[in-house]
């Protein structure tokens, strides 16, 4: 039941753990991250505590999971599909592109996922979740079929159309192979804040994620969709209008 998301300068793996260590209170039964590096996704997820997906990150290949700069974590409280390595987050797009978290539930997955098997999309795993995935990708393609050019802003705005099609609560967090140095959020029902950094920024289900790198931290509404880059935070509602969060200095002390 925890969210972290990382864009900045350096490597987002440690950061990403850090932060899910952070939110561990918060209950789960699997662990997942997504680490975005020189074109490629690479993830790794697993039931049970972090410490699970720690041993599997340290038991990869030399250079294991990466140094890339652009992350997410997730930890899991199923509701949709067993606490399973194959159902714990990140879950991936058919094409390998997007990769998405997500905390809450989503109410209409049943329909979008016969949607999806109707177009010829072989799922993955049984969670509510990864229908997101292909959604975005899809929604992605198209508007690129007709003239959009790859970047933020379309990540931004394929995650803008899927929220509006999906019922429920939710947290959901993509990062896309190819645009690296952003991550996109949409928020309904369900904890999301922003940590603003310097040259970095971050995305959690709550500030002690981040407070170890910055206390400034904007709080989202209801119904926005939240783009992370290291240079900036852009925040739009659901309808894609503008909007602004709430800047706020987090004082309490840490040190418990
Ligand atoms: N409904 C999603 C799942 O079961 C997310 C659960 C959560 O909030 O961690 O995979």
């Amino acid at each position: 039941c925890g969210i972290v998301g990382y864009v900045g300068s350096r490597p987002a793996l440690n950061i990403v753990i850090d932060g899910l260590r952070r939110l561990e209170y918060r209950g789960y039964d699997s662990a997942g991250v997504a680490i975005i590096d020189s074109g490629v996704i690479q993830t790794e997820k697993k039931a049970g505590k972090l410490a699970n997906l720690e041993k599997a990150l340290a038991e990869r290949a030399a250079d294991g999971i990466g140094t890339g700069t652009t992350g997410i974590g997730h930890t899991r409280w199923a509701t949709h599909g067993g606490p399973t390595d194959r159902n714990a987050h990140p879950h991936l797009s058919a094409d390998g592109r997007i990769a998405v978290i997500h905390n809450g539930i989503i109410e209409n997955f049943a329909r979008l996922r016969a949607e999806l098997e109707a177009a010829g999309i072989e799922f993955q795993s049984d969670t509510d979740t990864e229908c997101a995935a292909h959604l975005i990708a899809a929604e992605m393609r198209a508007l690129r079929e007709s003239g959009a050019q790859d970047g933020p802003a379309l990540l931004a705005e394929g995650m803008r159309r899927v929220a509006n099609r999906l019922e429920g609560a939710f947290t959901l967090l993509a990062t896309d192979v190819n645009v690296p140095n952003a991550v996109v959020a949409a928020r309904r029902n369900s904890p999301l804040v922003v940590g603003r950094g310097n040259g970095e920024n971050f995305l959690a289900s709550d500030v002690s994620a981040f407070i170890e790198h910055t206390r400034e931290a904007v709080e989202l509404g209801q119904d926005q969709i939240v783009l992370i880059t290291p240079e900036g935070i852009e925040i739009t509602g659901f309808d894609g209008s503008p909007a602004v969060g709430k800047e706020y200095h987090v004082d309490w002390d840490m040190s418990a």
